[in-house]
């Protein structure tokens, strides 16, 4: 990443706010560290005192005594400041002001040439380096300068060693080497960071995307819900679930998936249907609800993996209304309102399909045309409802004589169509005569008691090869004409019988 990249010299971010970024966020660690540093550099110069007992006498004693003096007081200071640092920036400035007031003290402490100074002079320089954690450009200038103090410090009471060249190119091998040192430190310490922050980051955004897909999960006013593959454990449902099912389908006993499929295969063709397509949409199903009723359903199911568990999400639709109001409307097609009879439509689609099978099976299949006989005058002289009533009680009369295989229909007014599967001409001829003479007798609600009523019926057998019900009906019908013709009340055959078209 562009403000991942870091300096080539001093390793820090070399985007000035990730390095502020990167300094806020260890500027805990960093007084911690550097506390201790000054709470050591106290003690253990204290516990130098003693080591300096050894000039008493000397007139080294009255420079040593002071300069430890002043690390021992800076160290105390520093230790006692740095933790009201609140930036890194003022943390640095108290690391500063101990290494640079440090440096001119231990310069002064070196200045006794001892074998001690001489490794101190080499020690110090390399504690500012990596014990003091203090930005690049500080630690460079703090370290090349306390090399120089020390230098200074170790030479200036002469005469110069002639080990002098040695020393000072000692110093600076040393300073380039600790300065590699201080650039791969900072530069892992960065890398590390960043590696760090990005999978914070990428953690963060990863419990904000479940976050919101766990609202949008909840929210959505469809019931989803997800369940084990397997036995078809519950995992996980929203609001618009238990809103469904009527509350927690655990408070009713249901556990399951299998509980609430109406038919419990559903669930294994669902799954068979799933491990085909890899998703399913539009299952159509029953499901048991939580006060037992049932409703039909449409499915959409995908597979997925809960905590390495294979299991199924389904949303669902329920769609009860749609087809109660879609079967009405099947029902409003397809039916007559006034005698709940089938009506032209349904009378043809059924004729085709029986046609068809009777074709198959080689067997006969005849139609029967039926008409009141004088409707128009019962209407006239008894009122409109009571030829409604007549209507309808011939419907009824029609279906108790008819076999439930039979199909009648009312093709319109006073007219009604019979197909009566399996049946020649001689069995459809007598099915027309018992209706005809069951008709005669008849009686129902809003029907006056004194009405006589008749039908003339025509019949006809479906002949070989007619594919539509259209040209037997046109035949019944010609019958039915000639019954009409011949006194009503009668039923007459195609084709017709000489008598009946002399009559
Ligand atoms: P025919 O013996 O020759 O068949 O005489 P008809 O009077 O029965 O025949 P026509 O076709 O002259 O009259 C049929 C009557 O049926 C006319 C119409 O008012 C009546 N009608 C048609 N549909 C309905 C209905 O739904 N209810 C009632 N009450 N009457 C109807
Ligand atoms: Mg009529
Ligand atoms: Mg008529």
């Amino acid at each position: 990443m562009h403000r991942d990249r870091l300096s080539p010299i001093g390793g820090e971010f070399a985007d000035a706010a990730r390095e502020a970024a990167f300094q806020a966020e260890r500027l805990p660690e960093t007084v911690r560290h550097a506390r201790l540093l000054f709470a050591l550099s106290a003690v253990l110069n204290t516990l130098f005192f003693v080591s300096d007992a050894r000039f008493y006498g000397d007139p080294h004693f009255f420079v040593a005594i002071p300069a430890r003096a002043v690390v021992v007081a800076i160290s105390l200071a520093c230790f006692a400041l740095v933790p009201r640092a609140r930036t890194f920036h003022r943390a640095e400035a108290v690391m500063l002001l101990w290494e640079w007031i440090n440096a001119v003290a231990v310069a002064a402490l070196v200045s006794s040439r001892s074998d001690i100074a001489f490794m101190v002079v080499l020690m110090l320089p390399a504690i500012y380096y990596l014990a003091v954690p203090t930005s690049f450009r500080a630690t460079l200038a703090s370290g090349v300068g306390c090399s120089a103090l020390m230098l200074g410090g170790y030479l200036a009471p002469g005469p110069l060693p002639p080990t002098v060249t040695g020393l000072a190119l000692g110093l600076v091998m040393a300073n380039c080497a600790l300065i590699l040192v201080v650039r791969n430190a900072n530069r892992l310490r960065r890398l590390e960071w960043a590696a760090t922050q990005a999978e914070r980051q990428a953690n963060d955004e990863l419990a904000e995307s479940r976050a919101m897909m766990e609202t949008m999960f909840m929210a959505v006013p469809i019931p989803m819900i997800v369940t084990t593959r397997g036995d078809g454990r519950l995992v996980k449902a929203n609001d618009a679930t238990y809103a469904f099912f009527g509350g927690d389908p655990a408070a009713f006993g249901v556990h399951t998936a299998d509980q609430v499929y109406a038919d419990p295969a559903q669930r294994a063709a669902l799954l068979a249907a799933l491990d085909r397509d890899g998703r399913v949409a539009g299952f159509e199903t029953q499901a048991r609800l939580g006060d037992g009723s049932l409703r039909d359903v449409l499915l959409a199911a995908t597979a997925l993996d809960v905590a390495g568990e294979p299991c199924l999400m389904c949303g669902v639709v329920d769609i009860t209304n749609r087809k109660a109001l879609e079967s009405h409307l099947e029902w409003l097609a397809t039916t007559d309102a006034l005698t709940g009879l089938a009506n032209r439509n349904r009378f043809f689609a059924v004729a085709e399909v029986e046609m068809k099978r009777a074709e198959r099976h080689g067997r006969p299949v005849a139609v029967l045309m039926a008409d009141m006989d004088h409707f128009k005058r019962i209407n006239d002289t008894h009122g409109h409802e009571v030829g409604d009533a007549v209507l309808k009680a011939f419907a009824r009369l029609s279906r108790g004589v008819l076999r439930p295989q039979d199909l009648v229909a009312r093709f319109g007014g006073e007219e009604f169509a019979v197909l009566l599967p399996e049946t020649d001409r001689a069995g459809a001829l007598a099915v027309a005569e018992r209706l005809r003479a069951e008709a005669e007798c008849l009686r129902g609600d809003g029907v006056p008691p004194d009405l006589c009523v008749t039908v003339s019926i025509g019949v006809s057998e479906i002949e070989a090869g007619e594919r539509t019900p259209e040209p037997a009906l046109s035949r019944a019908d010609r019958a039915l004409y000639a019954a009409k013709r011949a006194g009503r009340n009668r039923v007459a055959g195609f084709p017709v019988a000489t008598e009946m078209c002399a009559e």
